[in-house]
């Protein structure tokens, strides 16, 4: 029992297991290592910690922040910080603050474009923030999309046509809070970055690196086997930790599996061993 997922959802923000039934699942698939990486809160990681302890599963404490970045979507992983670090909690109550004033107005535009869906029923989907997961899960549910994908590419992605903006911080920020908590920032997921040039991409690891990065999320499901080898040389050349996760959302996200054995690598305890010796290098 060697394989770990670093990359999950709880229902604190879009997941849609609670933390306990998150680490009840990772037991049950025979993982010995799991991190909560929420969006922009560490709500469940108590919850998700005890029933580790219980369960025998070695839970992470961790979080996912969005970065701003223009041309695509930058998230930056935390993980080992510790969860009650006043400054950190601040920031993460602006982010909270910020989606909560965005999904009204994301509901507003799905309205004037002639879907009947409310806040109250998104609302009743989420099991605590709102996020476009849920919204999208209420437009499947009302039969407008047939998928969580189909929601996003009709209408809720970046630059769709019920798209909003909210406030991120910037990627440097982003870093930095994770850091000054006392936990490891990681690139999450760079695939969404959308850079085409691995010169450019060099580049960008290397400036998010000088900001105090010191890791790349090389394994996930969306990432080809191409642009697995191409993050791996990048973290390696970079002597950054290469990490890997499912990004498990339940049903909130299609085709989500805990602990999902990517692309035949297994995702396995060395990571997280790797990612633990940078911590213990400080
Ligand atoms: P929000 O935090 O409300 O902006 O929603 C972001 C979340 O939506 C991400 O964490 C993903 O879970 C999900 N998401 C974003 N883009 C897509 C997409 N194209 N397809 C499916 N899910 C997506
Ligand atoms: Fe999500
Ligand atoms: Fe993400
Ligand atoms: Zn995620």
């Amino acid at each position: 029992m060697n394989r770990i997922d670093l990359h999950t959802h709880s229902n604190c923000s879009d997941g849609s297991f609670s933390p306990k039934q998150l680490v009840q699942l990772a037991s049950k698939v025979g993982l010995r290592a799991l991190a909560l990486t929420d969006h922009d809160t560490v709500a469940g990681v108590a919850e998700a910690v005890a029933a580790g302890k219980d369960l025998g599963v070695e839970v992470v404490p961790g979080v996912e922040i969005s970065a701003e970045y223009p041309a695509g979507t930058m998230h930056i992983l935390g993980y080992y910080f510790d969860t009650s670090h006043p400054e950190l909690l601040k920031a993460l109550e602006e982010l909270q603050q910020a989606r909560a004033e965005r999904n009204p107005k994301i509901i507003e535009r799905l309205q004037s474009l002639g879907l009947e869906i409310t806040t109250a029923e998104v609302v009743n989907i989420s099991g605590g923030q709102v996020g476009r997961p849920h919204i999208a899960r209420a437009l499947v549910e009302r039969g407008y999309v047939s998928s969580i994908d189909e929601a996003f590419s009709r209408y809720l992605k970046k630059g769709g046509v019920a798209y909003v903006e909210k406030f991120r911080f910037p990627p440097q920020e982003a870093i930095a809070m994770i850091r000054r908590a006392g936990g490891l920032a990681t690139l999450a997921h760079p695939f969404t970055l959308e850079i085409e040039d691995s010169r450019e991409l060099t580049s960008l690891a290397s400036e998010l690196q000088e900001m105090g990065l010191e890791g790349i999320e090389v394994f996930y499901p969306d990432h080809t086997e191409e642009m697995t080898v191409l993050y791996h040389n990048l973290a390696r050349g970079l002597a950054l930790v290469s990490t890997g996760g499912s990004d498990f959302h339940g049903n909130l996200k299609d085709r989500s599996y805990l602990g999902e054995d990517i692309l035949g690598q297994k995702v396995d305890y060395g990571l997280l061993q790797a990612l633990k010796e940078r911590l213990e290098e400080r």
